[in-house]
């Protein structure tokens, strides 16, 4: 199946890219460790190909054609002011000046990475300006580097700047939007979103992932904001080995009842496909039809509260194989595309065992839904 100029998509859905955004050079790192002399040189784990093949594909099918194109600006110190300080720009630019280098924990950079940095921001913030001022109903901002990780004052997990974080303060302080919700669907947690809120009751930021990952610290269902924020910060660690029962699961009991009591009015997704079960990173189980599933329930919410205003941020996912398949489920959903395509991989995955709610599983929801709901 091909997506044909006779195609409809019932939404005006935004298709923020870069040929740029593939030029971020993570070096010659082996997976994620600098090489050495007992580490042979080779592929970092953040390279471009997961994300070229994800464009390739929607290019390939001629989905791309019934999206709405935007070539990122570059966003300015001052946007990036609105999370970070200058101090921490200035560090990632002091690396890159000097060739390159783990510019914080775990976050390789090369010369151009500062400024290919500022063309994610600034594709956030562009996709934010378009669905707020109603010409977009939705966006997907196909962005590297990533943001989840990245902290006000530290570069962190393959992360320079916090992408979605920004893009709710640009608009809360740009568009005046009061409510905003994010929901973090990466098998990481999104440690730097949360970071960003945590004492902030305007942001109720949800991260589903797999416990104990990455940062290992991190994550707690107990973790759930502090002063005037406690309560709007939702951690799901799941056990590993989650899959399609999991997810939805704690999507019913958790995800949806967090969102329709906060009434966000307009939802951040930074979307990992790292949960997926092909991932080399992630212990995860999901198929591309779960990813289409939990952008449809967002997007319910969304129309409830929130104007449909859903902006989707590309964060993690390793798969070069498998994520085109899950980005295209997600946009085919966001666009609301009168067609689908089949994923081929889609039956095999679907049929690994452990897909549906296990006790334990289950166990770990009812536990935070304990917590989060008292
Ligand atoms: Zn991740």
């Amino acid at each position: 199946m091909q997506f044909h100029a006779d195609t409809k998509c019932a939404k005006r859905t935004g298709w923020v890219t870069s040929e740029l955004y593939y030029w971020h050079d993570t070096q010659n790192y082996c997976g994620f460790f600098e090489p050495g002399m007992t580490i042979q040189p080779g592929l970092h784990f953040e390279n471009p190909e997961t994300k070229r093949r994800f464009h390739g594909l929607v290019e390939a099918l001629d989905l791309a054609p019934h999206l709405h194109a935007l070539r990122p600006h570059s966003a300015s110190d001052e946007d990036i002011h609105m999370v970070h300080p200058q101090s921490h720009i200035d560090h990632i630019a002091q690396v890159c000046a000097s060739g390159g280098g783990d510019s914080g924990e775990l976050t390789p950079v090369s010369r151009a990475s500062l400024d290919i940095a500022r063309l994610a921001v600034g594709g956030v913030l562009d996709a934010v300006d378009k669905v707020v001022a109603g010409d977009w109903d939705n966006a997907y901002v196909l962005c590297r580097p990533p943001g989840h990780h990245a902290e006000p004052e530290r570069a962190r997990g393959f992360c320079l700047f916090a992408n979605a974080a920004l893009g709710a303060k640009h608009a809360q302080q740009k568009h005046g939007l009061k409510r905003i919700a994010t929901v973090d669907w990466d098998v990481h947690h999104g440690n730097g979103t949360e970071a960003v809120f945590y004492d902030d009751p305007s942001v109720l930021t949800i991260s589903l992932h797999q416990n104990r990952l990455y940062p290992a610290d991190s994550g707690d269902f107990t973790d759930m904001g502090t002063g005037d924020g406690a309560g709007t910060n939702l951690n799901i660690p799941l056990p590993p080995g989650s899959g399609s029962g999991a997810y939805r699961a704690a999507f019913e009991e958790l995800v949806i009842p967090a969102l329709e009591a906060f009434q966000p009015e307009m939802i951040f997704v930074p979307s990992g496909f790292d949960s997926c079960a092909l991932d080399p990173l992630g212990m995860q189980m999901l198929a591309s039809g779960d990813y289409a599933w939990m952008t449809a329930r967002l997007m319910e919410v969304a129309d409830k509260y929130a104007k449909g205003r859903i902006v989707v941020t590309h964060e993690g996912g390793y798969s070069a194989t498998y994520v085109p398949y899950c980005g295209l489920a997600t946009l085919e959903v966001l666009s609301g595309a009168d067609a689908t395509f089949e994923d081929p991989f889609a039956a095999v995955v679907a049929a690994y065992g452990g897909q549906d709610l296990s006790g334990d599983q289950k166990q770990l929801i009812d536990n935070v839904k304990e917590a989060f709901f008292k």
